[in-house]
């Protein structure tokens, strides 16, 4: 586990191993139960733990680091109400969360590491390489945070923003058991969204381990040349493999993938791309989540005109996929993933 203090991160522990640690303490186990709810509650010290007694309070604060986040900034969209969150962590480190509001819900979008080593060439996230994998306790924390500022709990969880999920495989795991378990805030397997970019191993593993949590694959793009320029984790993970991957998953799992598909002008957004992703994507069961780009500085791209956008829907929709363009989600504040952190680094 990261950070600077040396105490014990429990937000980070199972409740199991919150058991232990309660009783290492030389408390009874059933404290556990109260300590965790407090917790998923979003409190931000051992203080407001208050049927706690004040020497068990007091011997938690001492021994023990609930790991909650500082708001360094909030940007709110005049337009949208969108929520961007700037955290910042005990080492100075900064995370990104934001806030959206859908007729289904609010949903929060985590981050899982300060940084990112996978170099997609359209990401700000990874303007600086990868800091460090974020624990358990700081990635549900996010969630907590932006519940507690909002006074009640988020709907939906997409873990989407800086980082890559499965370079983080043990904290992400911990962290998805800890938001599901009902002791805790108890949000369903099925409210959940996980976002690779393609690590086959993780997949792999996340099939067996958490076949209830929906998984997004970002491929953004119709074929192994277009990929390979935008992502280098095609070189470790090629194409073709990926997709096999993606049908295995489906068939163990029976559940529907989301590809996530960037609309970058003059790169992956023409009709015969749409057509020739159509075909790449023959026989396995997904939604396709078409995403206009996003423009970030330096970065030599631009955002698939809007008519483009449609037609690249309508060959996929002909082409019998459910696809739909995201909403484009406070466009007036730093909209893109990792804009307002690579403004501090
Ligand atoms: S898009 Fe995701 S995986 Fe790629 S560099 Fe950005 S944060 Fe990392």
């Amino acid at each position: 586990m990261n950070g600077k203090s040396d105490k014990t991160k429990i937000k980070s522990m199972t409740f199991e191993e919150l058991e232990a640690f309660v009783e290492s303490l030389g408390e009874k186990k059933f404290r556990a139960k109260q300590v965790f709810e407090w917790m998923h509650k979003g409190v931000r010290s051992f203080e407001e733990m208050t049927n706690l007694p004040k020497a068990f309070r007091e011997k938690l604060a001492e021994a023990a680091d609930l790991e909650a986040l500082e708001t360094e900034t909030l940007q709110v969209s005049k337009k949208d109400g969108t929520r961007k969150y700037l955290f910042r962590l005990p080492d100075g480190q900064f995370v990104e969360s934001v806030l959206m509001k859908y007729s289904y819900g609010n949903t929060v979008c985590i981050s899982t590491q300060a940084g990112c080593r996978m170099g997609c060439a359209f990401c700000a996230s990874c303007e600086g390489g990868l800091i460090r994998n974020l624990t358990a306790g700081e990635i549900l924390d996010q969630v907590l945070a932006v519940s507690r500022d909002m006074g009640r709990k988020v709907d939906h969880v997409v873990v989407m923003g800086v980082g890559e999920p499965f370079d983080n495989y043990e904290n992400l795991s911990r962290f998805l058991a800890n938001i599901h378990d009902p002791r805790g805030f108890g949000m369903s397997f099925r409210s959940i969204t996980v976002s690779t970019c393609g690590i086959l191993p993780g997949i792999e593993r996340f099939a067996d381990e958490f076949p209830q949590v929906t998984l997004a694959i970002s491929l953004h793009a119709p074929n192994a040349q277009i990929r390979g320029r935008l992502m280098p984790v095609d070189r470790t993970y090629p194409y073709e493999k990926l997709l096999e991957t993606a049908r295995k998953y489906v068939k163990k799992t029976n559940k529907r993938i989301t590809f996530e598909y960037i609309l970058i002008d003059g790169v992956n957004d023409s009709p015969q791309q749409a057509e020739e992703l159509a075909g790449t994507l023959k026989g396995i069961l997904c939604h396709i989540n078409l995403i206009p780009f996003n423009e970030v500085l330096g970065r030599g791209f631009s955002s698939a005109r809007p008519e483009r956008v449609r037609r690249f829907q309508e060959v996929l929709q002909k082409n019998g996929y459910e696809a739909t363009v995201r909403r484009e989600l406070g466009s007036d504040i730093d909209g893109a993933c990792g804009q307002l952190r690579a403004k501090k680094i």
